[in-house]
């Protein structure tokens, strides 16, 4: 007898953040990530919408990575009555703990939407109750018919895809999708066989630069900053784009390949999460682990300060040029980043470095697209300062990349949906996947649902 799964897409439809997928199948209730959503201020309303699910009858919520906008909701899941598992890799759950309690310190100050209610310490002590993690490719069995794993994603450490194995048919979450090789991350596991697919696209309309290119650029970009005298600014993602950088920072400081400088990693999450990648090294790639075991100061090498304290980030201005300031949040919507924006924008010596994903509407965003006077903290600064994107460096695959994942699993596939992504980068990539793999493909909406016979 045929029996019937439902799909709704509750977050991340028509958009990169908020990751919140609704499964329903074989009599259960599952959920596949509760990111927040990240927008103009991270407190962005939406978020403290009521959920289109009732929190209480979901049973399992499986977690594809430890990025605030695929666990950032969970606090709310859990003030909502959710009492069912939570489930994820283990480097993950280790992750996640900092993360939230990094985003509890920050959105907990608004009283207003009773922020400081949802994201309480007892709230995300309850979280890490229900979690357990799991290793890569372990089989959990949810039903008699259905069993899970976890495949390694490539995108940050311990991240991964959902496998959902129902009555011989397979349904995949890919979760982010990591632009191997990583300089640190084994490569994505390649996957074949799969009926249903769930792919982001974040990248969907674009390619990034090769890796030995974007080694290059780097170079190139921290050279003519030190010929300027200037500063050169980094706003960051704490977890892994920052451990990236410091590994190609590693690498080009041991071989001389920059003039010697003061290097600023200034961000306190960043700093507390690097100590979570040298405790799940077995996870890393093997080049990162061999560099590990000869130098037990990877992540920390000559001319690198790390300043945890709020004196050492304020004493950072008074070293003189040229140096390098690394700090979060990635798009620069708070966090240490922002003071130094305020700082060194103005000057046309110093150079900002964007590396990552920049959602629509944050002052990364503004700056990225040319914008020359930019609010900051409520005072305008304006902006003369070298503005360079890389994104090579991006976590994310690119267009090409995405095309090469979906070719592997090509003959199986039913249907393809394209989530977490811009509509201008989804729609590009739905035509590319119709054009030149003839699949059936849609990026469905936020709230809409699918019905899939098995
Ligand atoms: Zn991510």
């Amino acid at each position: 007898m045929e029996k019937t799964v439902k799909i709704t897409f509750c977050g991340g439809a028509g958009t990169v953040t908020g990751s919140n997928f609704l499964l329903e199948i074989d009599g259960k209730s599952i959920l596949v990530d509760c990111g927040l959503i990240q927008g103009m201020k991270v407190a962005d309303d939406v978020n403290w919408d009521p959920f289109i699910y009732d929190s209480k009858k979901i049973d399992v919520l499986f977690v594809t990575h430890a990025h605030v906008d695929h666990v950032g909701r969970i606090p709310k899941l859990i003030n909502e009555g959710f009492q069912g598992k939570i489930y994820s890799t283990k480097p993950t759950k280790a992750l996640a703990l900092p993360m939230l309690e990094d985003t509890m310190g920050i959105l907990s100050k608004n009283t207003d939407k009773n922020l400081d209610k949802i994201y309480s310490a007892e709230n995300i002590k309850t979280t890490f109750s229900l979690w357990q993690g799991f290793e890569y490719h372990e089989k959990i069995q949810i039903t008699p018919e259905l069993e899970v794993s976890f495949l390694n994603a490539g995108h940050i450490l311990g991240s991964a895809m959902i496998l959902f194995t129902y009555r011989g048919k397979k349904i995949l979450f890919t979760g982010d999708l990591g632009n191997s090789p990583s300089p640190i991350l084994p490569d994505t596991d390649k996957v074949t066989d799969i009926d249903y697919l769930i792919m982001e696209s974040v990248y969907g309309d674009r390619n990034h630069e090769s890796r030995d290119d974007r080694r290059k650029f780097l170079e190139q970009t921290i050279e003519d900053n030190y010929k300027r005298k200037g500063t050169l600014v980094i706003p960051t993602f704490s977890l892994e784009r920052s451990q990236e950088l410091l590994f190609e920072l590693n690498e080009l400081v041991e071989n001389n390949r920059i003039p010697f400088m003061p290097i600023f990693f200034d961000s306190p999450l960043a700093i507390r999460l690097t100590e979570i990648f040298k405790q799940y090294k077995s996870y890393l790639n093997e080049a990162a682990q061999k560099a590990m075991s000869t130098d037990k100061h990877l992540f920390n090498f000559a001319g690198l300060h790390s300043t945890l304290r709020s004196e050492e980030s304020k004493m950072i201005s008074t070293v003189p040029n040229p140096k390098i300031v690394i700090a979060g949040s990635g798009m620069s919507t708070g966090g240490r980043i922002v003071h130094h924006e305020r700082h060194y924008l103005p000057d046309a010596n110093n150079t900002l470095l964007l590396t990552g994903y920049q959602s629509v509407g944050t002052p990364g965003r503004l700056i990225q697209e040319g914008l020359k006077t930019i609010r900051i903290t409520n005072e305008n600064v304006e902006v003369r300062a070298h503005i360079v994107t890389l994104t090579g460096y991006s976590g994310h695959r690119d267009s090409d990349g995405l095309i090469n994942f979906i070719e592997d699993t090509q003959d199986t596939l039913k249907k393809v949906f394209l989530v977490m992504g811009e509509p201008k980068s989804a729609m590009f990539l739905a035509q590319k996947i119709r054009d030149n793999l003839g699949l059936d493909v849609s990026a469905p909406e936020q709230g809409q649902s699918v019905i899939l016979t098995f």
